[in-house]
This record gives structure tokens, sequence and C-alpha cells, in this order.
């Protein structure tokens, strides 16, 4: 007996099979992080090879056998061509990936993390997109929804925002200079990079990417999600290395 399941899928990562098939990886909203097993598809003209690619978001009807996922049939819904063809791209798109492969719950319902991944993939394909701004969002939005929220609303003592806080990365807290602890190393953030720390933690999902930074701020930031993600997740991930190097040339 197996069930038909119909989903949208994002695919994260594959691997060859003996029947010139992959194993996917893939996040779906409904099912979360699943292995799907794609019998057949390098097979020229096998019907799920373009929903079988990697990034490729689509609407799937799964059958369910045994504890695996086996493609039913598929339709492609966005291939995010650019991003088969710009490897620095391509690197910050697999380090969301590996992300989220190492830091989602299998099998468990994952809406916004999807939602944030589709998002984040189409952004990083239009045209003169800004990789190191989607890269702080996607890292900050990322950490509120695996339930490392941080406390945003002002200074962890006395509530209020002044023009120079400073973050604690080991507690995901601000403080004003007047209530900073001893012992605690701050990052130093001003009024307006605060502001959109809210804003990419607290808004509606579909305007998280609508605002603007300075390229200062944006850096910093990114730079100040990347140590959250790590500090709290204790990852490494080969893939956010290669894109810096990649960056960096
Ligand atoms: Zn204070």
């Amino acid at each position: 007996m197996s069930s038909i399941l119909n989903t949208d899928v994002i695919v994260l990562s594959r691997k060859e099979t003996g029947d010139s098939g992959f194993y996917l990886k893939a996040l779906s909203p409904d099912l979360g992080l699943i292995d799907i097993n794609a019998r057949g598809v390098k097979k020229q003209g096998a019907k799920n090879s373009p929903a079988s690619q990697l990034f490729a978001c689509s609407r799937m009807s799964l059958s369910l056998s045994k504890g695996r996922y086996y493609i039913d049939s598929s339709t492609v819904t966005k291939v995010f061509y650019p991003l088969r063809l710009d490897i620095r791209l391509f690197s910050l798109a697999s380090y969301f990936a590996q992300a989220i492969i190492g830091l989602t719950t299998e099998n468990q319902t994952a809406r916004d993390i999807y939602r944030l991944l589709a998002n984040s993939l189409y952004m990083l394909s239009e045209r003169g997109s800004d990789p190191e701004f989607i890269r702080f969002i996607f890292q900050m939005r990322f950490m509120g929804d695996i339930g490392f929220l941080p406390g945003l609303l002002g200074c962890d003592v006395c509530y209020e925002t002044h023009p120079v806080m400073y973050f604690s990365i080991e507690t995901g807290r601000l403080f004003c200079r007047e209530h900073i602890p001893a012992d605690m190393p701050l990052r130093e953030v001003s009024a307006s990079m605060v502001e959109a720390l809210r804003y990419v933690c607290l808004s509606p999902i579909e305007k998280v990417f609508s605002f603007r930074l300075s390229d200062r701020a944006r850096d910093a930031l990114a730079a100040l999600s990347e140590d959250y993600l790590i500090y709290h997740t204790e990852r490494k991930f080969d893939t956010l290395d290669f894109y810096k190097n990649m960056s960096h040339e």
C-alpha cells in the first residue's frame, strides 16, 4: 500500500544512485526535510528530470512506501537558472541548503523556512542581486525560525534604544552603553542596524527583503549574523568558506 501526497518541493542536494537516478534531499513546507528516491531521472527525456535538478522548485506528487518517498509526477515552478551560471551565487545557495539540511528537523512542517529559502533563491537569481544583503537576511531570519530569535526590542536592562547599541553574540541581547555587562564580548551596532535586525527577524516573510542598507551596515550585519549562527549551532560550512573565498578574489 502506498499513499500519494501533493506538495511543493525545493531540491537541496542530490546523490547518484546505481539505477541512473538520484537520492534527493529536499525541503517541503508540509513535510519538512525529506529524502526522495528519484529513479531513472538521468535517462534521456525522463519526465521527472527537471524537478530533480539542484534548487529546482516544483509541485510534486510523492508516493510514500516503506518510509521512502518516490516521485510519481512533477511540475517545475521555478528553476532559478542564474544560480547555475555563477559559481559565487551557486556556493551561497549551497550554503543555505547545507544550513537547512544540518539544522532542520526531518519530517516536521517547515513553512517559514521553505518561504525564506524560496524567496532567498529568487532574490539571488535576480539580475544585479546583492549576495551579502541576502546572506544577512537568510542567516538572521533562519536563526529566528530554528529557535534562536534574539531580543531586539531595546536594551536588555532599560528597554531603550540609543544611537549606539551593543549586541551580544552569546546571548542574542542588546545593551546600551550604560548597561554593558562586565566580561561579555559585544558588537557595536548603530540604531539603524538595530532597526534592520528587527525588520528582518519580525516582519512578515514576504516583506523581509524590501528595505535598504548602507554597504557598511550590510557588511557588518552579514558578519554579525554569520557569527551568531555559527556560535549557536556549532557548525562549520565548507560551502560558506568557499563562497567567502570567491568573494575576496
Ligand atoms: Zn540600557
